[in-house]
């Protein structure tokens, strides 16, 4: 059976070690194109559209905000769709707000025994952690092979910053680069952001590598790269080394029309990183792009240069 995950930051590793098939959102076919209800976020819209679809399979939204929550709260009252609402903590500097993370993966882990799956054993769940682990390698590779490909076109390197994007949206990777631009870094969803480092147990080879899951639900939580965290501190953390590393000129932000959260951060990181920043707004769920924002990035890209 499938999950539909929303969120970059639930364990896939936990969900595939009850035996169940974790898929993330971002990957599945575009929607119907339609015009977005006033205020909501086209990300959310498109989450709760989703469980309002005949096949829709169980769904993990999460508390990253309030326009989630209220997808998720419609999904499951409006619905027959299983939905699961994760509580992803708000900071982070908390021991409880870590002890809250481990506590939700275990109450997902219930809900996923619910609905057929069975909770791993320690050796079951190292067997997922490590090839999960060697598929973000090897993901994290690929990244960095299509980053020296795009290096070399010698296009105004720039960084793609912001929230989900959609199947159906525009390719903003592709629109930056017909644009003259080089997409040097992708920390939008999915991206590198979403991308962790590493496991630290799998690689130390010790005969006791340690408890599976605290490892993983403190990997997840440790690797946080979000804007709705407060504080944010992470994120720009983040940025910071890989724009100068990858010597980033200026920024594109992308919103979803609706999301708040992203577009205050505009000013933010403006401010932080001393470089221009474009802000690029979905106007739907699917379909095009609005030929005054194809005008507007290329004009952003050409002042690169
Ligand atoms: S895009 Fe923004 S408003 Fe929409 S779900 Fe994500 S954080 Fe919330």
């Amino acid at each position: 059976m499938e999950i539909i995950v929303t969120s970059p930051w639930t364990p896939l590793e936990w969900i595939e070690a009850h035996g169940l098939e974790p898929r993330g959102v971002w990957g599945l076919p575009a929607c119907d194109r339609h015009a977005l209800a006033e205020g909501v976020c086209a990300f959310a819209q498109r989450l709760r559209a989703l469980a309002g679809t005949p096949s829709s399979q169980p769904m993990i939204f999460t508390t990253a905000c309030d326009q989630m929550r209220r997808a998720a709260d419609a999904a499951a009252e409006e619905t027959a769709t299983k939905v699961f609402l994760f509580n992803l903590p708000a900071t982070w500097k908390t021991p409880a707000a870590r002890r809250l993370y481990h506590q939700e993966v275990k109450r997902l882990g219930r809900f996923l025994e619910r609905l057929g799956g069975r909770a791993p054993d320690a050796a079951g769940l190292w067997s997922v952690m490590r090839d999960h682990d060697r598929r973000r390698q090897a993901e994290r590779a690929r990244a960095s092979l299509e980053k020296a490909g795009r290096t070399a076109s010698r296009g105004a390197p720039l960084a793609l910053v912001g929230g989900p994007a959609l199947p159906g949206q525009p390719n903003l990777c592709e629109l930056i680069e017909a644009a003259g631009g080089t997409v040097a870094l992708n920390a939008a969803e999915p991206g590198e952001r979403g991308l962790l480092p590493p496991l630290p147990g799998p690689q130390t080879g010790r005969a006791d590598p340690g408890d599976p899951f605290a490892i993983l639900c403190d990997h997840y939580f440790d690797h946080i790269i979000d804007v709705f965290q407060r504080p944010n501190s992470r994120l720009y953390e983040w940025l910071g080394p890989r724009l100068t590393e990858r010597r980033v000129r200026g920024l594109v932000l992308w919103v979803q029309v609706g999301c708040d959260l992203w577009r205050a951060e505009a000013m933010s990181l403006r401010e932080a990183f001393g470089l221009p920043v474009l802000v690029l707004e979905s106007t739907e769920t699917g379909g095009g792009f609005a030929a005054r924002d194809l005008n507007r990035l290329s004009a952003f890209i050409e002042s690169l240069r």
